[in-house]
């Protein structure tokens, strides 16, 4: 018996062929200049953010983590302030925060959407909070509404980490666009991927934007003269020639990400699963597909069989992290995350998802929950 073709979770060698014309161009444009770490490959990708974003400012880092870092350093966010972020997410949203000498204080989420319940933030309040942090998970905006409502009234600062949602809508705007500061990754494997590591913060505030620029370049303000000290968490020039290239093609990914999820929607309908919701307003992107079900690892090892790939995002939640230890979290203390985690499995999502892929994957779903 031949053994069934394989469908990775995320495909970035397939993206890579599809424009390597134009990646190889905008590659060796930059070889030659002699220009590696800033200048105007940098400059132009940073213009291209901030259009994209309709943000004022873009500062471009080396990483997601750093892009968080910088921004909640710069908006004066450390030592003995809180910030509250949900305790389902990616463990860089929560370490930028100790990295700035601050404390991440969690908030469950919202089962439906998975992303921060806006009634946990309120919960989380104390008089240290000095900033709210949400996530914009898988692809679908938190609910920015309720959240820019809290943060105006309590007199917070709102820093998106939008590591997951290039291009998503909220309230009419891109998110990330909508706080003090909107902070992306463009780790390979995110909508709007490099071909290293890199980040990138978007701000309405010039003054924090060019802050950033010092702390992320070993706090210099002038060649050889440090105001404060710094880090360097530099983009380089390569890093922003291919972003630059792949930000013109964002949109078009997007919609074809959008239509795999269709294609998953119609295929998995009446199945016992929950599917991705999508509420009124907000306009998802897809970075994961993430079904639940209570059969999560009876799916996962069948899928595996027959060489479909998925992925366990994010298993265990934060409070249940060896590193934030610490804080004395608990099992049973965010029952919703503890629930996503146990139940969430992604299914293959990128843009050249094919439909008899989606198709074959919800046959070997439907089969194995016996529908
Ligand atoms: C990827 C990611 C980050 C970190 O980005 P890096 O570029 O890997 O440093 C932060 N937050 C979330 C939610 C992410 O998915």
């Amino acid at each position: 018996m031949s053994s069934p073709e394989a469908i990775p979770l995320c495909d970035v060698q397939a993206q890579y062929r599809r424009i390597q014309g134009e990646i190889e161009e905008a590659v060796h444009a930059v070889l030659p200049s002699g220009r590696y770490i800033g200048g105007p490959a940098v400059l132009e990708f940073e213009t291209g953010v901030a259009r994209f974003w309709g943000a004022p400012v873009c500062v471009g880092v080396s990483s997601g983590t750093a892009a968080l870092i910088h921004a909640l350093r710069c908006l004066g966010v450390g030592p003995g302030d809180e910030v509250v972020t949900p305790v389902f997410t990616f463990i860089a949203t929560a370490a930028s925060i100790r990295h700035v000498g601050a404390k991440p204080v969690f908030a469950d989420i919202d089962p439906e959407t998975m992303c921060i319940d806006p009634e946990g933030i309120q919960n989380a309040l104390t008089p240290a909070t000095q900033a709210v942090m949400p996530v914009h998970l898988f692809g679908l905006p938190a609910d920015m509404s309720a959240i820019l409502e809290i943060a105006k009234r309590e007199d917070l600062l709102v820093i998106e980490d939008a590591a997951q949602a290039h291009g998503a809508e909220v309230l009419g705007k891109r998110a990330g666009s909508l706080g003090d500061a909107g902070c992306f990754s463009f780790f390979p494997s995110k909508n709007l991927g490099a071909v290293g590591d890199a980040g990138a913060v978007v701000t309405g505030n010039e003054e924090v934007a060019d802050r950033m620029r010092k702390t992320s370049n070993h706090g210099r303000s002038a060649k050889y003269l440090h105001g404060e000290i710094g880090t360097n968490d530099r983009l380089d020039a390569l890093q922003a020639a291919v972003l630059a290239v792949k930000l013109k093609h964002l949109e078009a990914w997007t919609e074809e990400r959008r239509r795999a999820a269709r294609w998953y929607r119609e295929a998995l309908d009446g199945l016992p699963l929950v599917l991705p919701a999508e509420p009124e307003g907000r306009w998802c992107v897809y970075h994961l597909y993430v079904i639940r079900t209570p059969e999560r690892d009876r799916l996962r090892e069948a899928l595996t069989r027959e060489g479909i790939e998925t992925g366990l995002h994010y298993t265990p939640p934060l409070h249940l992290q060896p590193a934030l230890e610490d804080q004395g979290g608990r099992a049973g203390d965010f029952p919703e995350s503890e629930r996503a985690a146990a139940e969430g499995l992604s299914l293959p999502m990128y843009p050249e998802l094919e439909e008899q892929q989606v198709r074959r994957i919800a046959g070997v779903i439907a089969k194995t929950l016996g529908a």
